[in-house]
């Protein structure tokens, strides 16, 4: 740290990625990124053009990629925001709705980015605690009087609460923005893109990182009414207006485009991560509901770390959060039927004295 650094900022703490392993190559089960590579479609946009025109900008409106999400969710072009990351579109969320008069209200175990961006902004939040059992409880945001944000599919636990609770939730704070984080919903059911045209607070916020293969391009976007859109892009327009490069937009729209491919490989992954609850529950693991392409489990004879610890020295690379509630679990990206495979057996080996 500088002695430069602003006083406002030393103090933060910030968010903690999921580990790159550079050095060895490991199954690599630790960052919710798909097994499959991007579309083939995908393959062929990014092409010696595509290459060449990275000497222009690209389009600030990012017109196409806006045009191929709303044609596929069936909304204008003028309730979608687009953004390097869904991450990008959480912290503009958080600058544009966000204050000291508008808190904002989220679960003690979820995405980690979400108190981040909250002390970044200076914003007054609360954690409220999910049940024992780890489920999220729909009352305990409805009429909260302040900004709601909710992962749903909740991460890193999986479990998902129903699209009605969610409407009963935007329904009962008609004063605050409900920000719906749905950046694992492809892999649970619908989601709730079909209220934003009934709700004008609610915000859903998706990526193509998890469910469209392409973490590495960094894109994200937020269906929402057209005035939150707006609020959004006064954000990028007055930080950075080309957020999104050239190449990724071109990847987005042909990954978009090519249905089949997205729901191939998304249902492959459901079908991969039923084989490995059924698989982790022959072994004793106490594994959650997951509707995500995680599963996160924890076993009765071995602490969390200890199975991170010796499934890390057989070259296999989870995520263990050594937070309060959760240290007992690993979540566990699902990946290919070969690598669940190979885990398992692992894992048989760990636990068989
Ligand atoms: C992965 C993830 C994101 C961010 O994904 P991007 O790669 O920035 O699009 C957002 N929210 C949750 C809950 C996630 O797990």
């Amino acid at each position: 740290m500088s002695r430069f650094l602003s006083e406002r900022l030393a103090g933060l703490s910030v968010y903690t990625p999921g580990e790159q392993p550079k050095n060895r190559k490991y199954i690599k089960l630790n960052t919710n990124e798909s097994p499959y590579p991007p579309s083939p479609a995908v393959l062929e946009v990014l092409n010696r053009g595509e290459a060449e025109a990275l000497r222009l900008y690209p389009d600030p409106e990012c017109g196409a990629l806006k045009a191929a999400i709303a044609k596929e969710y069936g909304v204008g072009t003028e309730n979608v925001f687009v953004s390097n990351g869904s991450d990008e579109s959480l912290s503009f969320a958080f600058m544009a709705f966000c204050d000291e008069r508008h808190g904002i209200v989220f679960p003690d175990i979820t995405y980690g980015f979400y108190p981040v961006y909250a002390k970044l902004y200076g914003v007054p939040y609360e954690e409220i605690p999910l049940r024992a059992d780890l489920t999220l409880a729909p009352a305990d945001y409805m009429s909260v009087g302040r900004n709601v944000v909710i992962a749903n599919p909740n991460a890193p636990t999986g479990l998902a609460i129903p699209e009605d609770e969610i409407e009963k939730i935007v329904r009962s704070n008609p004063d605050h923005v409900v920000m719906i984080d749905e950046a694992y919903v492809d892999f649970h059911g619908e989601g709730c893109i079909s209220l934003t045209r009934k709700y004008s607070n609610l915000l859903v916020i998706r990526t193509f990182s998890k469910s469209r293969q392409l973490a590495g391009a960094r894109l994200g976007y937020a269906i929402g009414d057209a005035a939150l859109i707006e609020d959004l892009e006064r954000i990028k327009f007055s930080t950075n207006p080309y957020n999104i490069n050239r190449l990724s937009m071109a990847a987005g729209i042909a990954a978009m485009e090519d249905r089949d491919y997205f729901k191939t490989c998304r249902d492959e992954i459901v079908r991969t991560r039923k084989y490995t609850v059924r698989e982790l529950r022959r072994l004793g693991f106490d594994v959650t509901d997951s509707r995500a392409n995680f599963v996160f489990a924890k076993h009765p004879c071995m602490s969390g770390e200890e199975i991170y610890t010796k499934l890390r020295e057989a070259g296999i690379l989870v995520r263990h959060f050594s937070l309060p509630r959760i240290a007992d679990y690993n979540r566990i990206t699902v990946g290919t039927p070969a690598e669940m495979e190979e885990m398992i057996r692992v894992l048989e080996g760990i636990l068989t004295p």
